[in-house]
């Protein structure tokens, strides 16, 4: 039976539920009054339940989706501005027990080259991450017990941050690695992770335990509440997604936006962000054998319409996407990029891209200059801010202050000066150039002139060579 409010992944997560919602969507697919009425209670900014949203979501009327996407442009603008944070992931270890079939780190995979990082090349990684000039990474492992148990991910997380090479420093480490206990959630809330970050890959039962076949993570339940637990060792900052390909989206859809319902339900606070991975080729692994594949705009759509149900919610696109289909969907709702990704353990030490124990074919290929480049010619600031943790805006603390829009008070300033900073220590002449002039006309957008002020006064001091100012 449906319930948002317990703690059984049964319950919130229930099928029947989803059924019903599909069915509910396809039946008013072309009722333009009842869509109408969604659009307007969506513009009240407060959000969607998952049923008006995959209403909208299976909306077939051209000028009405039109409206889907000129609003969620209109909501990313008014939450997010025209900044695009910008993170690395750090692949730790690709050891793994589990048998996902659309994984190349899959344990029956016997020709995938298995590694596991010493602490000093985790130091060589982070160092050819911070001379990139990131700042946020996000840490990856593959779930094993043995080779990757949680005090490595401990010591990890301690090495990365004890790292300080020339101006670099990583400020803000999030954690994707495999569903826990409250416990291990607990440590690594006192290592001071950022974001926890699980995707369910998918949220059908059925298809779940097959497309896991063997090993812990094929228990749905464990793996579907895990967030509960996290929140319950106390970190109040988790990641949803879904493996978009693996089933059908509109379930998917609806299913992800139930769990951000129960989260906000059950502990008072939606996810902090949501990502989209498709499914891609990789070592043995074979795109075309999953049916559920979705095109770009139906990937689009599916962005606008998270976009306008969950408008204080980050979301996520990785390098899994080519630099086209990100450029599509930063405007629709996009506020978290990874840039110069390698996805392979040990890759930011190679001087070529590894193709041999990569997790998926890296298709935005570019160097951090260049995507920073791109962003800023297509009028957004990249940022490279990591204040809210560090400040202890988090969990429902965060919610507030993004619900109230106070945020954007600290976000904006944080941008320009984090991108000053990358200017000044990794830039290009190109990026220099085209950045200090985005910085000068940004600076002009803060309204509150004691904020304009000191961020005027902050940037001088970054260009004398001071660094990690923020609000
Ligand atoms: S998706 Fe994660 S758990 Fe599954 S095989 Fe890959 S690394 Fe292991
Ligand atoms: S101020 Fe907080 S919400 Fe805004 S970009 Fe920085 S870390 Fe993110």
């Amino acid at each position: 039976m449906y319930n948002p409010k317990s703690l059984r992944a049964v319950d919130f997560i229930d099928h029947q539920e989803i059924l019903d919602t599909l069915d509910y969507a396809a039946k008013n697919k072309t009722n333009k009054e009842l869509i109408r009425q969604i659009l307007d209670k969506a513009k009240q900014l407060k959000g969607l339940n998952h049923r008006e949203a995959s209403v909208l979501l299976a909306c077939e009327i051209p000028a009405l989706n039109e409206e889907i996407f000129h609003l969620a442009e209109q909501i990313k603008k008014d939450f997010y501005g025209n900044r695009i944070v910008l993170f690395a992931p750090l692949y730790l270890s690709n050891y793994c027990v589990n048998g996902c079939v659309y994984c190349p780190y899959h344990l029956k995979n016997k020709h995938m080259p298995r590694i596991k990082l010493t602490q000093k090349q985790i130091r060589e990684e982070v160092i050819a991450l911070q001379d990139m000039g990131h700042k946020r990474l996000a840490i990856e492992t593959g779930e094993d017990p043995v080779h990757n148990p949680i005090e490595y991910i401990l010591d990890s997380i301690k090495t990365i941050y004890s790292i300080k090479h020339k101006n670099g420093a990583i400020r803000r480490v999030n954690v994707n690695i495999a569903a826990t206990t409250v416990e291990n959630y607990r440590k690594l809330k006192d290592a001071g992770i950022g974001t926890y970050i699980l995707f369910q890959e998918t949220y059908n039962r059925k298809s779940y335990e097959k497309l896991h076949p063997t090993g812990p993570k094929h228990d749905y339940t464990w793996h579907a509440e895990a967030m509960d637990r996290a929140m319950l060792g106390g970190i109040d900052d988790v990641g949803l997604g879904v493996l978009f390909g693996l089933e059908s989206y509109r379930y998917e859809f609806a299913a992800l936006l139930m769990h951000a319902e129960h989260l906000e339900a059950t502990f008072g606070v939606g996810p902090h962000t949501i990502s989209f991975p498709r499914i891609k080729k990789a070592d043995d692994i074979d795109p075309s054998a999953f049916d559920n594949g979705i095109d770009d705009d139906i990937f689009s759509k599916i962005i606008a319409c998270v976009r306008i149900s969950t408008p204080y919610t980050g979301m996520i696109v990785s390098t899994r996407e080519s630099q086209a289909c990100r450029e599509r969907i930063i405007r629709y709702g996009i506020s978290q990029i990874s840039g110069a990704s390698r996805t392979s353990v040990g890759g930011y030490t190679q001087t070529q891209r590894p193709h041999d124990s990569e997790q998926f074919d890296v298709s935005d290929q570019r160097t951090l200059d260049e995507v920073v480049c791109w962003l800023l010619k297509m009028g957004y600031i990249p940022s490279f801010c990591t204040a809210c943790y560090r400040a202890g805006r988090t969990g429902d603390r965060f919610m507030a202050l993004c619900k109230s829009r106070q945020i954007l008070n600290c976000c904006h300033p944080n941008a320009l000066m984090t991108l000053k900073e990358f200017l000044l220590d990794y830039g290009s002449f190109e990026t220099r150039e085209v950045g200090e002039r985005v910085i000068q006309e940004q600076l002009q957008q803060i309204e509150n002139e004691a904020v304009k002020n000191a961020t005027v006064c902050y940037l001088s001091k970054i260009d004398a060579g001071q660094r990690d100012f923020h609000f």
